[in-house]
């Protein structure tokens, strides 16, 4: 990661006018509210982060993080230790000298296929019951469209507000105003995103020179003077953006990965195709990554979410759903594979497969809706048993693989590979890349390795005798090699 330093400079705490820190709350201290938090700290405001979890609350004061996000720890426990980010569990005493308030709460899916907003709502009724708001209300938690609006609505219409002056330009209001400034930052890199976006999203109904909107622009003020670009519109297309980019992320996922499936049966190679289309400007080579499909928080969620858009409206989504169904067929390829360079998976009934990565991508701990997971549970019903390993994740995957059985947990890359026959890799930590091919060889009884996201060197692996087999790509026999295995010494 690059240093936070060099991304951006903060605010002269001394300056006063358009360039003066703010007091912010930002509700939520998940992944996006405490990269928000630390970052908005970082940018010179104050700000105090508000968590319904106390239990969180308390040891983010003591300066330990419930998660693991690259550069984030260092940041928070710098911003705290120069009074600029305090935590708190009370967001009335947190509002008193507010300017504005982040709504950054997480927003499950729902079980019909939406997104559940009841923790966003719950801090809608809690702030309509205060005697003061801040001016401006920006909404970060990913919503379905036309929430922000609604919200708006809501605490304008609150029983028991004074003839409120709504002005947005500082200070307490009866009637604050609400701006939609969706989140773009990807876990792994989340302080780097939010320090060096691509845009900053502002949705705002009305006047775009609001005094609302201003205060807005003074919080990323330091990150518009370093160039980058303000889109301003209405509220709910800034929430219809969101979720319309995450559908394109995961559309090339999907498309890629059938095109890997195309390369497989046809002899071509995924990576060779990969460079012919990314070199294209018009397509570019970021997200045409052929592996295991997308997962996470984020991805399923929102195209499922755009999904349930449609048939609210009774418009068919057939891109969507294709997205979805090539998703969850590629999640697959672990089981198909391993039959078809074993013989038969029946064969390898109590074999001990290795499981290189957990979590839904490199960078962080994060394992909701994780492709590892399903994997693991259906080679476990196959009757294999599993060595698994993460850098980050082993907390969360014990603590979600409530039922240990056939699952040995692991400290290490090299130990997973202990007694194993096979190793597959999930998620492609550098960690495993960077793994010597001779050790692996050492220890895989059956020489054979299934790398789910083309991440290890072909040659390098080949040429330690190892069957390397890699998404859309030719399988490589093994170079002979003489190298006795840790059990045949
Ligand atoms: P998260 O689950 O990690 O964190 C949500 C936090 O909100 C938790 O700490 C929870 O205790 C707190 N919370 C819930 N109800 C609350 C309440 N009533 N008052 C105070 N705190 C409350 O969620 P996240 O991953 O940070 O996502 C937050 C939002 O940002 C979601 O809408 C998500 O879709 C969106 N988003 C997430 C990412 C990502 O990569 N995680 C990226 C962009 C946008």
């Amino acid at each position: 990661m690059k240093s936070v330093q060099s991304l951006v400079a903060p605010i002269r705490p001394d300056v006063a006018g358009t360039d003066a820190p703010l007091q912010i709350v930002v509700v939520g201290a998940g992944y996006v509210g405490l990269v928000t938090a630390g970052c908005l700290a970082h940018l010179g405001h104050r700000v105090i982060t508000v968590d319904a979890d106390l239990a969180r609350i308390d040891d983010l004061a003591y300066g330990r993080m419930p998660f693991h996000e690259s550069g984030l720890e260092a940041m928070v426990v710098e911003q705290t230790r120069l009074g600029r980010l305090s935590f708190s569990a009370d967001l009335g005493a947190a509002l008193t000298s507010a300017e504005l308030l982040f709504i950054a709460v997480g927003t499950p899916p729902a079980a019909d296929g939406g997104i559940s907003t009841e923790a966003v709502d719950a801090v809608a009724s809690q702030l309509a019951g205060m005697p003061r708001l801040p001016a401006l209300i920006v909404m970060k938690s990913t919503v379905p469209v036309g929430t922000s609006s609604r919200i708006e609505n809501l605490l304008a219409s609150r029983p028991g507000i004074g003839t409120g002056n709504g002005g947005g330009g500082g200070g307490g209001s009866d009637t604050p105003r609400i701006a939609s400034n969706p989140e773009f930052l990807r876990e792994g890199t989340a302080v780097e995103d939010f320090l060096a976006p691509d845009r900053i999203v502002a949705g705002f109904d009305g006047d775009p020179h609001h005094p609302a909107v201003m205060l807005l622009r003074r919080v990323y003020q330091p990150l518009l003077s370093a160039g980058t670009t303000w889109l301003q519109m209405d509220t709910r297309s800034a929430e219809l953006s969101k979720f319309a980019a995450n559908a394109m992320l995961a559309t090339r996922v999907s498309f890629i990965n059938e095109i890997a499936s195309l390369a497989e049966v046809s002899g071509a190679d995924i990576a060779r195709v990969c460079e012919g289309i990314g070199s294209d400007r018009r397509i570019g080579n970021t997200f045409i990554d052929p592996g295991l499909g997308y997962g996470g928080s984020c991805l399923p969620k929102d195209v499922s979410a755009l999904r349930y858009l449609a048939r609210q409206h009774h418009l068919r989504a057939d891109i969507l759903t294709a997205t979805e169904r090539v998703n969850s067929r590629q999640r697959s390829w672990p089981v198909h594979a391993i039959a078809r360079w074993t013989g038969n998976m029946a064969q390898s009934k109590g074999s001990r497969i290795a499981i290189w990565g957990l979590a839904f991508k490199p960078g962080t701990d994060d394992m909701r809706d994780a492709p590892a997971l399903p994997l693991i549970e259906r080679l476990r019903r196959m009757g294999m048993s599993l060595s698994i390993y993460d850098p980050a994740a082993m907390d969360n995957a014990r603590a979600l693989l409530t039922d240990p059985r056939g699952i040995r947990f692991c400290d290490s890359a090299e130990q997973a590979l202990e007694e194993a026959e096979l190793l597959l890799l999930v998620t492609e930590w550098d960690e495993f890349r960077e793994f010597p091919p001779e050790v692996a060889a050492d220890h895989l009884s059956q020489r054979m390795v299934f790398d789910g996201r083309n991440a290890l060197d072909p040659v390098a692996w080949s040429q330690a005798g190892l069957q390397l087999v890699q998404v859309g790509r030719p399988v490589s026999p093994p170079v002979r090699s003489e190298r006795k295995r840790v059990n045949e010494r």
